[in-house]
């Protein structure tokens, strides 16, 4: 690659924006930072980077404005910073258009993945890396046939219903990144969710881990995000 991969970072604590910076620059990274809503946006236009990193408790606009003003024009993938607890306001970033978050205090290796797989998402769009939609899916063993919808784990087939696999799928195709219970079930029930789904999906996911995961409860394929949704981990 002949240039740098430029990471905004929109965050007004300048502790959490050096940690940022230092993490990002001394991983081969160029980052630019801006410590309000309006800043980053200006920067976003002038700048174009590659990533950003939005922190949601800004002392101008609120990081939703800057994430719905972002959306009306760029794709440009966006990962929220977050305070722990704020689950619902996670749900409404990714709904608008973020494509992950991080809750503070986060660590060193959290940052990297979650900007490692935003990337590899983004860049999906413009170079397939040659993997063309037939081919299989694997990650730590487990792999996913799509062509003969089978799956495997440690080379054990496990058998999923057709719900169970579309579910599976969904999230493999995502890997790396959570995506809330509404998308989920928007995407295997359809656009009209219900509370039952909700209570569908609980259950299918329960059945799932027990068949794909040697310990259900501590799951080592697709673990729960509190509070937002699940999210299959990217253990290549
Ligand atoms: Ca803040």
């Amino acid at each position: 690659m002949s240039h740098k991969i430029t990471i905004l970072a929109i965050e007004d604590e300048h502790s959490i924006s050096n940690l940022i910076s230092t993490i990002l620059t001394s991983n081969g990274y160029k980052v630019i930072l801006a410590h309000s809503g309006k800043e980053g946006l200006s920067l976003i236009q002038s700048h174009r980077p590659d990533i950003v990193l939005l922190d949601l408790g800004l002392p101008d606009i609120d990081g939703l404005e800057v994430l719905k003003s972002l959306r009306t024009w760029s794709a440009t993938p966006v990962i929220i910073v977050s305070a722990r607890g704020k689950e619902q306001e996670k749900v409404l970033a990714l709904d608008l258009g973020a494509d992950d978050y991080l809750t503070k205090p986060f660590g060193t290796s959290e940052l990297l993945a979650r900007i490692r797989t935003a990337l590899r998402h983004s860049q999906q769009f413009i170079s397939p890396d040659g993997k063309g939609p037939g081919e299989p899916f694997v990650t730590d063993g487990l792999r996913i046939d799509f062509d003969r919808r089978q799956v495997f784990v440690d080379d054990e087939e496990i058998r999923l219903t057709q719900i169970e696999y579309k579910i599976v799928t969904l999230l493999a195709r995502h890997v790396g990144r959570v995506l809330t219970y509404d998308f989920i079930i928007s995407q295997i029930w359809g656009p009209n969710g219900t509370i039952r789904d909700n209570q569908l999906l609980r259950v299918n996911m329960a059945n799932i881990r027990r068949k794909m995961e040697k310990n259900p409860a501590e799951p080592h394929y697709i673990v729960t995000e509190v509070g937002v949704g699940y999210r299959m981990l990217d253990r290549k």
